[in-house]
């Protein structure tokens, strides 16, 4: 199996800038904008991020105002300060041993960055590599995690897979199979998380009186460290 997705994904993987790159800062950079944000919104900010940050060194010298202004429209916030927070402990002592000690990295990111950037022996797990190691049983070699990503992504899809193109088809006990509708994630439209987006929005454009925001907002925002309240203005953090 592994055999045939290498050769699938040789012809049909995704051309991704950051598969260009073995920079672990800039596979760091991708993979936190990946958590929570489609590839094709990831791509543009995370070249102009690079563009204006290229090291760890000059992100850990930004102010966390201008992080949080660079992130606006990735959505997720909070992922800006950790990645900055990342960025600061890289600068200040190097990369540790276990990358899950650096803020916002859990075990999949350690191992994206171990195995994309630093070319260790180690398979990055999504639900898309889960997914398919689940329907075919196969144990997948770590140098599968791309191909197995971007199968995941175009042709093993969560409910209707594309079996018709699968490289792995023919010896995957699950061909032909349909599955139920994941549980729908709930609407951003009038959720807290829209009310918090477009409050962050609004402080991010300029200082805003307290008075005139969503006061619940405000509050789990500065509760995060995202913004600071003085007297009754509402700023991002200096
Ligand atoms: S044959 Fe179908 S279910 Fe099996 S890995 Fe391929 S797309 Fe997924």
């Amino acid at each position: 199996m592994d055999a045939a997705l290498e050769s699938w994904f040789a012809a049909n993987g995704r051309d991704l800038p950051w598969r260009r790159t073995r920079d672990p800062y800039a596979v760091l950079v991708s993979e936190v904008m990946l958590q929570q944000t489609q590839v094709e919104r990831v791509i543009p900010r995370y070249l102009r991020w690079l563009e204006r940050w290229p090291t760890a060194a000059t992100l850990a010298s930004a102010a966390p105002g201008d992080v949080i202004r660079e992130w606006q429209g990735l959505g997720y916030n909070r992922r800006a300060l950790s990645l900055h927070r990342a960025a600061q402990a890289i600068a200040a002592h190097g990369w540790p041993e276990d990358l899950t000690e650096l803020p916002g990295v859990g075990a999949y990111t350690a191992a994206a960055v171990r195995s994309f950037a630093l070319g260790e022996p180690v398979l990055p797990v999504d639900t898309n590599v889960r997914r398919i190691q689940e329907r075919t049983g196969h144990a997948f070699a770590p140098p599968a995690g791309q191909a197995l990503m971007d199968l995941g992504a175009t042709i093993c899809l969560a409910r209707v897979p594309r079996c018709d193109s699968c490289p792995l088809a023919a010896g995957c006990p699950s061909r032909g199979r349909r599955y139920e509708p994941l549980r729908k994630q709930s609407p951003f439209e009038g959720s807290f998380r829209q009310r918090r987006a477009s409050t962050l929005r609004l402080v991010a454009a300029a200082p805003q009186r307290l008075e005139e925001l969503d006061a619940e907002a405000v509050a789990a925002l500065a509760r995060d460290g995202l913004v600071r309240v003085e007297d009754d203005l509402v700023a991002l953090p200096l």
